[in-house]
């Protein structure tokens, strides 16, 4: 992989060094189960657990006791949105949500909608936002979940959290936010914005796959959610299955390192590659001059599939839009949704920078999509046709 420019970080990240470095111990010398607490060895275990806690807590603010660690964000959307689902029946039935959200969202919304759910999916405009009219006016008395993200892992693009969150408090509903990508990129305070669940993974911030964490307000009257996995008590009989204790302490380390401020230099790094590549004709750079994520840019070549960019670029990690629906032709259900035309969502290609990607590969790369563009569009039919004015 020596030669490959990586820049498909809003899939996954590079695990860092220092994480692997701090994770190892819990692997071969301290294999103990944190649950243990008969014995040394597992209550190491346990405090390692209790110090990623605290590491996570402080990143966003909270109190370690409202943090509870699972599988990752894929897994806390599940619970979150079913467990809230089946706790507040008695309330009501209806969930509010966007059509820009992760597939994780919408498919749980889906599935429970064969069980008598009532989803609202409000719309974006042509700059990915929703409008709060549009919120205010969804939320009715039988409303028990507003499930909106905080950065949109295609485009980058940032929600009004302040106003959602306020939004969500004068109506009495509860607001849970996928904060999946934004989590170690931007400031998510929780004393200052009032989102009452919050779930993040660690893998998207240079910690290793298969954890992240669920944060739940403490509230005086306390937010009720059903388990979705039951066993043997741990998280508070919230989450069952044994403690993944290098995971946990490899999630607390990343995410004491990986800050904000890390992504000055990723912004610029971003945005030299957009300046340079505006240079090519007939682009679209989604959300550009938006709040943006800082490490992201979503372009669309006009005439030209994203598959084939990325097939002559084989040097390039890239991606057509999420992970998960990479590989499925649809155009970008995002893209789609701030109505852009099928012909430029289907060119889409997502380029997602790190702190660990250097200005010269952004260099490298923008000087590689140039290329390529170029080369297709010179043996394009549909290219020469809409050159001569022809087609659009
Ligand atoms: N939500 C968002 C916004 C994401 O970008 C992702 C991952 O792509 C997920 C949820 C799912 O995260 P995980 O891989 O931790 O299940």
């Amino acid at each position: 992989m020596k030669n490959i420019i990586y820049l498909d970080n809003n899939a996954t990240t590079q695990l860092l060094d220092e994480v692997w470095q701090d994770m190892i111990p819990y692997f071969i010398q301290n294999y103990a189960n944190a649950s243990s607490v008969y014995h040394q060895m597992g209550r190491e275990a346990n405090s390692a657990i209790q110090q990623a806690r605290n590491q996570v807590a402080a990143a966003l603010n909270c109190s370690p006791k409202e943090i509870l660690f699972n599988s990752g964000a894929t897994e806390s959307i599940n619970t979150v949105v079913k467990g809230i689902f089946d706790k507040y029946r008695a309330k009501g039935n209806h969930i509010i949500t966007a059509s820009t959200e992760h597939k994780a969202v919408l498919s749980c919304c889906d599935q429970l909608t064969k069980q008598g759910a009532k989803i609202t999916y409000l719309p974006v405009d042509k700059d990915g936002m929703i409008a709060i009219d549009d919120l205010k006016s969804a939320i009715t008395p039988q409303t028990i979940l507003v499930c909106l993200m905080a950065a949109n892992n295609e485009t980058g693009i940032l929600s009004s959290l302040i106003e959602i969150a306020n939004t969500c408090e004068e109506n009495d509903t509860l607001f849970f936010c996928d904060a999946t990508q934004a989590i170690g990129k931007i400031n998510i305070d929780l004393q200052k914005i009032g989102i009452d669940i919050l779930c993040l993974s660690a893998h998207k911030l240079h910690g290793p796959k298969g954890v992240g964490a669920l944060y739940i307000r403490r509230k005086s009257k306390p937010i009720q959610i059903t388990a979705l996995i039951s066993g043997g008590g741990q998280e508070n009989e919230f989450r069952g299955g044994t403690y993944n204790v290098p995971a946990i302490v490899g999630f607390g380390k990343a995410i004491s390192i990986v800050k904000p401020a890390s992504y000055k230099i990723v912004q610029q790094n971003r945005d030299l590659l957009e300046q340079v590549l505006a240079d090519i004709p007939e682009i679209i750079i989604h959300g550009q001059g938006l709040d943006r994520l800082p490490n992201t840019s979503y372009i669309s070549f006009k005439h030209i599939l994203a598959s084939e960019i990325m097939t002559a670029c084989p040097t390039l990690a890239l991606s057509s839009g999420s992970a998960c629906v990479t590989g499925s032709r649809e155009p970008s259900h995002v893209l789609m949704a701030m109505g852009v035309s099928k012909e430029y969502a289907l060119s889409a290609v997502r380029f997602s920078l790190s702190i660990l990607t250097s200005r010269d590969e952004i260099i490298h790369c923008a000087q590689l999509i140039k290329e390529a563009v170029q080369k297709i569009r010179d043996q394009s039919p549909v290219w020469q046709l809409f050159k001569a004015g022809l087609i659009d």
